[in-house]
């Protein structure tokens, strides 16, 4: 079928709004017209050639949600209708899989990087000529997107669908770090560096987590702001004050846990050196791969434990749902961080979030089917 793709044609370039041709879809697999789809810091990394993606052209995106249009003959979870929350791909079968750690899927690279699916057929074409897509299982950035089953969660049909896309990626890997993999006790403390969708779900997810002390620390007075109204206790402007300083300052032996969301190398540093001793640093930021961070031996002597963690170490079948109760309970109000763009204004929408003007920038696609037109206002 025809559908409406943002076609990525080269590293650095502008999407290009096209007609590109979907495969039909596979027996594990459902076809989900978008409704919108976020725009994550990842998309502009892969963009940018900071992570390596097949040849180009691609179809990037990777926050999408939608309604279920048709599915292959084995699905069974879910059927047209369906409102569904898009999230990273994962095999299901490696050890890690088994265990309920999808995100460290061994085979999580060639699951969300091949451009193609696992069995290296190509759904995406245009004129005949290969497109590269299935990126994160998904490339939601169009009218349309072919996924496993496997990773497409069903959401409540009673809560906006346009607002649930980045549920599947930033806004879980913030939340996700401090409610699944730090699992702060009440009454701890955190500092959350980069008041980004990331961080400042991490500073709502402390709040729900009953921290007593919450920390943001960024370098745009505006964002620091928000972070206040939703959670943050003390905030710090990283250009006007020493981080590390402040924090032990505030805290007297350091921070209980960190969470690390900037991705620059001297902020990473930083993160690491501002825990008391036998604090937590959970790593998060996207960054240059090659990147050494400016750290001696002595930043490690308080016995601190590092862990680089991915996607919020979340089960996306059990942990959207959870955030849309929070959501629901007032408790995590995500929408605060969202503006929409339509798709054919989505170099507006990169423009904007590079600027720092837009914290989640979310795309709205072009909507075709009567069947689900009446879901949006
Ligand atoms: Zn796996
Ligand atoms: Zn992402």
């Amino acid at each position: 079928m025809d559908i409406q793709a943002a076609l990525l044609r080269d590293v650095h370039a502008d999407f290009s709004i096209e007609t590109v041709q979907l495969d039909t879809p596979q027996a594990d697999e459902v076809l989900v017209e978008v409704v919108a789809t976020g725009l994550c810091h990842t998309d502009l990394a892969v963009r940018d050639g900071v992570f390596p993606i097949p040849a180009m052209p691609n179809i990037l995106g990777h926050e999408g949600a939608g309604v279920v249009v048709a599915t292959g003959s084995s699905v069974r979870k879910l059927k047209v209708g369906d409102h569904v929350a898009l999230s990273f791909a994962s095999c299901g079968a490696c050890p890690s899989c088994e265990a309920g750690s999808p995100a460290h899927c061994d085979n999580f690279l060639p699951a969300n990087f091949l451009g193609r699916r696992p069995d290296g057929s190509c759904t995406h074409h245009q004129h005949g000529q290969e497109i590269n897509a299935c990126f994160f299982g998904q490339s939601s950035f169009a009218s349309h997107a072919l996924v496993k089953e496997r990773h497409a969660v069903k959401v409540p049909g009673d809560v906006p669908l346009e607002l649930l896309g980045p549920l599947g990626c930033g806004i879980q890997t913030g939340a996700g770090t401090i409610l699944n993999h730090l699992k702060p006790s009440p009454g701890s403390s955190v500092a959350i560096f980069g008041a980004g969708a990331v961080g400042l779900s991490a500073v709502m997810a402390a709040k729900i987590a009953g921290c007593a002390t919450i920390i943001a620390v960024d370098v745009q007075p505006a964002r620091l702001v928000l972070a206040q109204e939703l959670g943050a206790t003390h905030v710090i402007n990283g250009r006007e004050a020493d981080a590390v300083a402040r924090i032990k300052e505030i805290t007297g032996a350091g921070v209980d846990f960190v969470v690390e969301a900037t991705g620059v190398p001297q902020v990473v540093a930083q993160s690491i050196r501002c825990g008391r001793r036998m604090g937590q640093v959970a790593l998060l930021g996207m960054g240059k791969m090659d990147a050494a961070l400016p750290l001696v031996l002595g930043d490690l002597m308080t016995g601190v434990v590092i862990r680089y963690v991915i996607e919020g170490d979340s089960v996306p079948e059990t942990f959207i749902p959870q955030l849309i109760d929070y959501y629901r309970q007032g408790r995590f109000p995500f929408d605060r961080l969202i503006e929409f763009y339509e798709l054919d204004n989505i170099n507006d929408a990169v423009r904007d979030t590079e600027a720092g003007r837009t914290i989640k920038p979310v795309i709205r696609m072009p909507r075709r089917s009567t069947q689900t037109r009446g879901d949006r206002q």
